[in-house]
């Protein structure tokens, strides 16, 4: 065993202790652990010991039609190890029109991930609703993969039709769909508009994308998720503009965020 002596345990509460792990599980948490003779001691003394993080938003190894991403999977577990962060959940990116993509996808990810330092799992983007994606997303699951992700920005966006029928798919398949929410339409829509009357800089990006698109595209992803009856996931929040808790302020008297937009 290897026994944590004296830190500061963090679990709900903080409390000093010794704490024992047996291969990768933690064993035994008491106030004084009795050391046996093959027994591994590390003095935690004046530090905390806190469980593993996971991180379940990672862009590693990833490149799409905007960008490739600075860390790799080495470089960035070995970042979120040095954070406290024992785990990450990385987006896998399928190429559009290829036959069997997210198995393509899943293959070429699992090779680049060879080098991570830290326990990592998938997200799946899905970039299509073919009757073939939709089908793939059953076997990604069996595959481990149980979380997905759907784009209503970017040239990659999916129609709200699209959303409805992945949706329904991931659903079905047990997992968890999570989505970028801004209302692709109108960003494009300014930044064209911005752009035929100067240069587009980095500073024009908060006019080009303000908060209401992003309230607009939350409330249209939940209203397709109020339709499956299905828990939505909203990821990369920024804005204030939060549509369910604005509203419902303003009329109180309705329970239902929905029936009160
Ligand atoms: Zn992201």
């Amino acid at each position: 065993m290897i026994i944590l002596r004296g830190g500061t345990l963090v679990t709900d509460r903080a409390f000093t202790g010794d704490l024992g792990i047996e291969g990768e599980k933690i064993a035994l948490i008491a106030d004084t652990i009795p050391a046996k003779p093959h027994d591994e001691i590390v003095d935690c003394t004046g530090c905390y010991v806190f469980p593993g993080g996971i991180d379940p938003h990672t862009h590693f190894a990833m490149t799409n039609a905007l960008t490739t991403t600075a860390d790799d999977y080495e470089s960035g577990t070995k970042a979120a190890l040095a954070g406290g962060t024992t785990t990450i959940i990385n987006f896998v990116t399928p190429v559009a029109g290829e036959p069997d993509a997210l198995h393509r996808a899943f293959e070429r990810e699992t090779e680049k991930a060879q080098n991570a330092c830290c326990d990592y799992a998938f997200h799946m983007e899905i970039l299509d609703d073919t009757d073939a994606i939709l089908k793939e997303i059953q076997a990604m699951t069996e595959l481990g993969v149980c979380s997905y992700k759907a784009y209503l920005a970017y040239a990659f966006r999916l129609s709200d039709d699209q959303i409805y029928r992945v949706m329904k798919a991931v659903k079905q398949a047990g997992g968890v769909l999570s989505a970028h929410c801004e209302n692709g339409d109108l960003i494009q829509a300014l930044t064209d508009e911005l752009d035929q009357r100067k240069t587009l800089t980095p500073a024009d990006h908060p006019s080009t994308r303000p908060a209401a698109v992003e309230a607009e595209a939350i409330h249209r992803f939940a209203t397709i998720g109020r339709l499956c009856d299905y828990p939505i996931h909203v990821v990369h929040l920024s804005a204030a503009v939060s549509p369910f808790p604005r509203l419902s302020a303003r009329r109180p008297a309705s329970p239902d965020p929905m029936r009160s937009l």
